[in-house]
């Protein structure tokens, strides 16, 4: 017979929601960081993509357009939500109830500023982990940086952003 107590007792036993925080400049998105997506997908329940205000590396793209390429890339994925963030990552990890942080690693040249932002993020907050993903090696060289220069100089970059990323790259150079 159904009761609240039993109901209960079912919820409790439920897991929790696992949340990560995939926090970045995503300026503009690439499939590298596609890539990293749809990797986290798999062991999370719910995937953030964070875009960062970032004022201080003076981006391309504003923060609205950066949230809308990740929103349009991404509608193929249910569990996965953009969302932008401002000061410390960690306090907005805590804020959105995450229990990691994803970072994609490309190569040997990442290492060492992500192993530093990781232990520091660590002393910060103990209950967050970070979680580094490696992309598809075809995406290994892939940066938003090279993105926009070959961009600039007129190279097909069709193989190496979502098109949505593509045409507003093509927008914003004319
Ligand atoms: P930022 O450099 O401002 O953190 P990015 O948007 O460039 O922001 O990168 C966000 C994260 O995605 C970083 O962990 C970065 O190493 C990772 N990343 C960027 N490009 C790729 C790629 N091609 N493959 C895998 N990870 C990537």
């Amino acid at each position: 017979m159904f009761s609240f107590s039993s109901l209960k007792v079912r919820f409790a036993r439920l897991p929790a929601m696992r949340t990560a925080i995939y926090p970045g400049s995503f300026d503009p998105l690439t499939n590298g960081h596609l890539d990293v997506i749809e990797r986290a997908v798999k062991l999370f329940d719910r995937v953030v993509v964070a875009v960062a205000t970032n004022e201080s590396k003076q981006p391309m793209f504003t923060l609205e357009e950066r949230l809308d390429l990740v929103r349009r890339s991404t509608r193929h994925l249910p569990n996965v939500e953009a969302d932008s963030f401002d000061g410390l990552l960690v306090e907005y990890a805590e804020r959105r109830s995450a229990q990691a942080v994803v970072r994609g690693l490309r190569a040997v040249s990442d290492f060492e500023f992500e192993f530093q932002l990781a232990l520091m993020n660590r002393k910060l907050n103990e209950r967050i982990e970070t979680i580094f993903m490696m992309p598809k090696d075809t995406y290994t060289f892939l940066s938003s940086r090279i993105i926009k220069e070959i961009g600039r100089l007129g190279g097909d970059i069709s193989s190496f952003v979502p098109t949505h990323v593509q045409a507003a790259l093509k927008a914003k150079l004319a």
